[in-house]
């Protein structure tokens, strides 16, 4: 208890500086592989908490690596900077009110993600100094959480082959241990050639592609009835083949997003999906070629350390909101449904309660929440080191993922006051691992029975480069 505390002191004592950088960065919302100023701001304030800087980590520009301390352990806490389109507002008001730009806004709070972390990573660099202990504590500014599974590239490019293990926290309505629930998929697009005719005058001649995109699509979709149910394949024409029915189509594609509940039954499913791509250009005459566009793995759990991030939550107690958080949140609740709200409860297995706008407990460990199955490039992290994440009190109960009421509260004092309370709990479980060897034997010997009968293999083929750019297209 007596490191917890020091550790929490440390939070407290640069807590402003991290408030600062989250509204800043909530000031500046930048894209997917944009977020040139937001990575600079992370990597302005590294440098000044005297952390030793890794840029542009795994090729990418927007990608920043502060660690501090030598030796021992290295401890991973993540952190992330992505705005969403369409989701700007103005902030401290609870009508939908967007402010001038380009329409981009922090809807999902990654503004105080990013800074809580950094915060958490910058306290346990004081303690670890201050007790001259051995151990290393990292940053990763990780980019393009929202939808460009950076962190995926940044594993398979070994950014974390030394890490031991990993914290990261998303903003949320309750506080609580993330239930590790997420799907992993793939965006795979699928080119058919063929050849060109007219198609009255020498259709023998003629090969369709678009013929072929039908059958494949034909397949997969006899195929939907002798799948995992909780399996999902979508898929979208990128290239009818023209606009001309008298001609041909020499080429055709389409775009297919398919997911799956693990690694495991993506890569079968996947593979199946492309026997079927193989039959329609048999069948057609035609060719295929394929381009994985986009890939994450499903979260994976680590029993230890979740235990251990939980008892961090007991210590603290839930965040303390005071009445101005409470009347703000009020007041975004009367712009949301009853059934956001009663969602928000159901997530987390917790009965709805009416009277409540704020978070005001810890969701217990054994909760089991229901339904809102997304899925994350923490994903990738999971699978190549244990990791636990933190779910962070930071908005009014029923506030949904991605909307302007979310970026209206990213500043205000229930956003800074669950920042601060969230860094609390990485810290203290990032101590915890490097005071107990225990935990993190049990945590790593937790992680190889998760993965080793179906060890990981990274989703993103070697020839898929990390989509750089990719936003301002
Ligand atoms: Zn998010």
């Amino acid at each position: 208890m007596q490191n917890t505390e020091e550790v929490w002191r440390y939070v407290d004592a640069k807590a402003e500086d991290a408030i600062g950088l989250s509204d800043r960065v909530w000031g500046m919302p930048e894209l997917c592989y944009a977020e040139v100023r937001s990575c600079a701001e992370h990597t302005a304030m590294l440098e000044a908490h005297g952390f030793r800087v890794t840029r542009d980590v795994a090729g990418i520009p927007t990608a920043v690596m502060g660690e501090a301390g030598e030796d021992g352990p290295v401890i991973a806490i993540l952190g992330e900077y992505d705005a969403l389109p369409g989701l700007s507002n103005e902030a401290g008001v609870a009508e939908h009110k967007p402010l001038p730009g380009d329409g981009s806004g922090h809807g999902c709070g990654h503004n105080l993600l990013g800074a809580a972390s950094l915060l958490a990573a910058s306290a346990v660099k004081d303690w670890i100094e201050r007790n001259g202990i051995k151990a290393r504590v990292r940053y990763y500014g990780c980019p393009a959480e929202e939808g460009g599974a950076a962190k995926g590239f940044m594993v398979r490019e070994g950014a974390f082959d030394d890490v031991d293990m990993a914290i990261c926290w998303h903003p949320a309505a309750f506080t609580g241990v993330n239930e590790a629930v997420s799907l992993a998929n793939t965006r795979i697009d699928f080119a058919f050639t063929g050849r060109s005719s007219h198609a009255a005058a020498a259709p023998e001649l003629g090969r369709s592609a678009l013929d072929a995109v039908e059958l494949m699509n034909v397949g997969v979709n006899y195929m939907r009835e002798h799948m995992p149910s909780d399996a999902r394949i979508h898929y979208a024409y990128l290239d009818a083949g023209g606009i001309a029915p008298n001609v041909v189509q020499g080429s055709a594609k389409v775009r297919y997003l398919i997911r799956a509940r693990d690694l495991v039954g993506l890569n079968q499913l996947v593979a199946r999906v492309r026997k079927i791509a193989e039959g329609a250009a048999l069948m057609t005459e035609t060719s295929v070629s394929t381009k994985v566009v986009s890939a994450v793995s499903n979260l994976l759990g680590n029993t230890p350390l979740e235990r251990a991030m939980y008892e961090n939550m007991l210590r603290l107690g839930p965040p303390q909101f005071d009445e101005e958080d409470r009347a703000f949140a009020r007041e975004i609740q009367k712009t949301l449904s009853e059934e956001d709200i009663a969602a928000a409860y159901r997530r987390h297995g917790l009965e709805p309660q009416r009277d409540k706008a704020l978070c005001d407990i810890i969701v217990p460990l054994d909760a089991k929440g229901k339904g809102g199955v997304g899925s994350t490039d923490v994903g990738d992290v999971s699978w190549k080191v244990p990791t636990v994440q933190a779910r962070g009190a930071t908005y009014a109960i029923g506030t949904p993922g991605h909307s302007w009421q979310l970026t209206a509260q990213g500043k205000s004092g229930i956003a800074h006051k669950g920042l601060v309370h969230v860094a609390k709990i990485m810290a203290g479980t990032a101590v915890d691992a490097i005071r107990n060897p225990d935990l993190l034997a049990a945590a790593k010997a937790d992680h190889k029975a998760r993965t080793d009968a179906h060890p990981y293999v990274c989703p993103l083929p070697p020839d898929v480069k990390p989509p750089v750019g990719m936003s301002a297209d």
